[in-house]
């Protein structure tokens, strides 16, 4: 489809999506001092982590040991930037994973791609890729100005969906049955000081005998994330439908909205805990689990998740089990957390879509079996991969070879003087500093932008 640009671009780099796979992708090209363009479709980065308040970096500690590190690298940079400014959430509850201020991230993200030189467009979605020979010669942007153009020799897809790609015409795969959606929200005025365990189960119990009477909707876990001690969003609505289909994803969040309040105000009625609690907002958006997952040079299946094998190409790990949410209708709390593998390793070729030369796909739509997919898609493990996907277009840029002709000893080596971690028998040990804090951090002068101050 030919779109009427009115204005062309050049990057080294052009990384779409600034979730949390797409900001370690740019922020590490950028710090190499390459002109790297990210373009994000909302107002801020952190994707689904602030968009949907999943605002915890899953796969960042080891599941077999919470005080070791399966991820370092730009994730760990970023928890420190977090506790430093004050924006962690309380490490010991659940002791499993970093939660943190999602408003935290948005501003550390801004501050942390100004420092790396990268040119951020926000409000802009991409809509179109031009391709020549296996190659995405340019990207087709839109947003309220019209269509531009974005010309770079290498491409990151961090979208998520894997829009570049499939604009491309990449092959990609979508489940038939695909993992519900969740609408996230925020609830202030909590008792404080509780089990936050025993308030997960106990939320359960009075959202399941509501199902099974008929009275109340589906719904998933519910899983608590704490913010503060007494504040929380909580991970609980069910909603089905394809996220790449307007119709389906416009009846998620007014579905998802009500159910939100009715949730809400049942365990309010129902739960002490509740009591003077207040509801502050629901996600911005809808959150989505899974739509395209790319068809990599390799595709990552559960047998390695759970057998190890030693990638040559390893660029990081991954931790966090597979955690599929059923797509069939089943309520409550699904198994996964039982047995947790212990750090497997990540192969860079399940970043490389099979028929693109100088584009790779990194996160939730990286290549992968459905089952690997529930582990490799949570955020620790798609920070290191927008990691390994950024240095790798730093090298490539800086010898002037395509991505498959980078050395991976020369990856491997750069990644780890950067902080990752490849081999699952050296794990470093988790900062003994993430503690909730308070806001410590200063933010600098403000900003006055435009021509009045
Ligand atoms: C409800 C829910 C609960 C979850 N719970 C957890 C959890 O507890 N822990 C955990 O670690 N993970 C969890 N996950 C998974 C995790 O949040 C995602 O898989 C992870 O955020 C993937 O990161 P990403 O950067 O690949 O994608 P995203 O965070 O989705 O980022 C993609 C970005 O690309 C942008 N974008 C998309 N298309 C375009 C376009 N065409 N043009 C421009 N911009 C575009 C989006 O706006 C977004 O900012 C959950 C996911 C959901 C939906």
């Amino acid at each position: 489809m030919t779109f009427p640009t009115s204005r062309t671009l050049q990057a080294d780099v052009v990384v779409v999506g600034g979730g949390t796979a797409g900001l370690a992708a740019a922020f590490a090209v950028g710090r190499k001092r390459l002109k790297v363009l990210l373009v994000e479709q909302h107002g801020f980065c952190g994707g689904l982590t602030v968009y949907s308040m999943v605002h915890v970096l899953d796969g960042v500690l080891a599941q077999t040991d919470f005080t070791k590190l399966a991820v370092g690298g730009v994730a760990v940079d970023v928890l420190n930037r977090i506790q430093a400014f004050g924006g962690m959430g309380p490490v010991d509850n659940p002791p499993e994973t970093p939660v943190f201020d999602p408003e935290a991230l948005k501003l550390i993200a801004d501050e942390m791609l100004a420092e790396a030189g990268v040119t951020c467009l926000y409000h802009t979605r991409l809509v179109e890729a031009e391709t020549h020979l296996g190659r995405v010669t340019a990207a087709i942007l839109h947003s309220k100005a019209g269509f531009w153009r974005v010309e770079a020799p290498r491409f990151i897809d961090a979208s998520g969906d894997a829009d570049l790609c499939a604009r491309a015409g990449a092959a990609f795969e979508i489940g038939r049955a695909l993992q519900p959606m969740t609408l996230h929200f925020q609830v202030a005025g909590l008792r404080g000081g509780l089990d936050w365990k025993a308030l997960e189960r106990t939320c359960h119990d009075v959202l399941a005998a509501a199902f099974a009477r008929g009275e109340g909707p589906r719904f998933g876990g519910p899983w608590v994330l704490r913010i503060r001690d007494n504040e929380i969003s909580m991970n609980c609505t069910r909603l089905y439908g394809n996220a790449l289909d307007p119709v389906d994803l416009t009846a998620a969040e007014v579905a998802g909205r009500k159910n939100a309040w009715w949730v809400f105000r049942t365990l309010k009625e129902r739960l002490p805990e509740f009591a003077d609690a207040h509801f502050v907002q629901s996600g911005p958006s809808v959150g989505c689990r899974e739509t395209r997952r790319i068809v990599g040079d390799y595709q990552l299946t559960e047998a390695d998740v759970l057998t190890r094998p030693v990638f040559a190409d390893t660029i990081g790990l991954g931790a966090w089990p597979m955690d599929v949410h059923p797509a069939d209708g089943r309520v409550g709390f699904h198994p996964h957390k039982e047995n947790p593998p212990a750090p497997y390793r990540y192969p860079l070729r399940a970043l490389l879509p099979k028929t693109l030369e100088n584009v790779l796909a990194v996160g939730r739509c990286a290549s992968t079996t459905p089952k690997a997919h529930g582990s490799s898609r949570v955020n620790g493990t798609s920070m290191m991969m927008g990691e390994a996907a950024g240095v790798l277009c730093a090298l490539a840029h800086a010898e002037g070879r395509t991505l498959r002709d980078v050395p991976i000893a020369r990856l491997q080596e750069t990644l780890a003087a950067g902080g990752a971690v490849l081999d699952p028998h050296h794990l470093p040990d988790r900062p003994a500093t993430w503690r909730m804090g308070h806001l410590g951090h200063a933010v600098g002068e403000p900003v006055f932008y435009g021509g009045l101050q």
